[in-house]
């Protein structure tokens, strides 16, 4: 791996990890298209164990509680993820946040939970689980569904939109008290027209969202389908769509860019040239890097470590976590010497990878990402 991610050993710098993404389930009930778990070179979940069992919970919930207390971190930020989380239950859910929450509270670190679920397995043991340990729920949705149903499908091949629709309904009207709901994720599509899929999430009242960049890499990027800067055109669109439309329904990704524009120093995983650190565990309680750097290549995420062998501190000074948090030491060059690289980051560290060159290059959304960020920046001097 090393030789594949470039490291300037001058940008090193050992980023507390606050976000800790754990695969709770590692199977699926659906089977879309694009997904970077299972439809891409590495398959390592066929190894995995169907659920983060009850003794991985412990050992997860001491080691958290052992970084905390050596980084004196505040605050951390576990999010239960798969695979689909839910297939794990209520009552494992529900032992798995209150263990971890028990353990944190003996060192004074406020622990911030969430989940990222298809929606379809919610129900009411699932919402007072949520609810007890104050867990925020983000759904998965492609848009509306003549859109949704054409990639995010079960395994034998149907549309999920409705069935996901009605989760999304519990999870924002529980039949007693407050929503669990978090918002949805949505992988851009320039084939669907930015005002009608602007309309379409603000008539369901969501309050956040983001439209994530969808993961391809060089070697797999459709470029006949969509000629470079489709992307960029259609997001800059999108922007215009979502800043005249004065809705209260935040974007991350243009939130995040505007921030960044004005001066702001720390982005997330995809965007800037600072993020907080992030991890992910597996079932089997391997700590793994980023999960969308499987569709790279086989094994691509591995660090052969684990929650058994080693502490989460350890995990600080792997180059495949920094390239995620302290962007500088993993960028190439053409990024470092880039007007926009405080603002980009050098773009997502999966978008970066071909064959050839490994994470050597710039983002092969360099060019979208160059046209909608330099959009905002006109759009925010004129609005100024
Ligand atoms: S816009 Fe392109 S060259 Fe500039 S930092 Fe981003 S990916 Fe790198």
């Amino acid at each position: 791996m090393g030789i594949l991610l470039p490291q300037r050993t001058e940008f090193y710098e050992e980023v507390p990890i606050s976000t800790f993404v754990v695969k709770v389930a590692s199977r699926c009930n659906l089977k879309c298209s694009y997904c970077y778990m299972y439809e891409h070179p590495d398959q390592t979940w066929q190894e995995q164990p169907n659920f983060f069992d009850s003794e991985m919970i412990h050992i997860l919930a001491t080691r958290l509680k052992e970084y905390a207390n050596s980084r004196q971190l505040k605050q951390l930020l576990v999010i239960a993820h798969g695979g689909e989380p839910l297939l794990l239950g209520a009552k494992k859910l529900r032992e798995f946040f209150s263990i971890i929450k028990d353990s944190l509270q003996e060192v004074e670190t406020d622990v911030g939970f969430g989940l990222q679920t298809n929606g379809i397995l919610v129900n009411d043991d699932i919402i007072d689980v949520l609810q007890e340990f104050d867990v925020r729920a983000g759904v998965s949705i492609d848009g509306p569904p003549e859109w949704h149903d054409r990639m995010r499908v079960d395994h034998k091949g149907n549309g999920s939109f409705n069935q996901v629709m009605k989760g999304v309904e519990k999870l924002r009207n529980p039949n007693n008290g407050k929503s669990v709901f978090g918002g949805f994720l949505t992988v851009a599509n320039p084939e669907i027209p930015a005002q009608e899929l602007l309309s379409f999430f603000i008539n369901l009242n969501t309050t956040s969202m983001d439209f994530l960049l969808p993961d391809y890499n060089f070697d797999t990027f459709p470029f006949d389908r969509y000629p470079v800067g489709t992307f960029g055109r259609w997001l800059s669109e999108l922007f215009d769509c979502w800043l005249e439309s004065k809705t209260d329904m935040e974007i991350r990704k243009f939130k995040t860019f505007m921030k960044l524009l004005m001066g702001g120093k720390r982005g997330y995983d995809a965007i800037g040239a600072f993020s907080h650190g992030v991890v992910v565990i597996e079932t089997d309680g391997t700590y793994h890097a980023l999960d969308v750097l499987k569709t790279s290549y086989h094994g691509a995420t591995q660090t052969g470590m684990s929650l058994r062998d080693h502490p989460i501190k350890e995990l600080e000074k792997l180059p495949l976590v920094m390239a995620l948090s302290a962007k500088r030491f993993s960028v190439d060059q053409k990024c470092l010497d880039c007007r926009l690289f405080d603002v980009c980051g050098g773009g997502y560290l999966p978008h970066r990878y071909s064959e050839a060159k490994g994470f050597n290059q710039e983002s092969l959304y360099c060019q979208d990402l160059m046209i909608l960020i330099d959009h905002i920046s006109s759009r925010l001097s004129n609005e100024l």
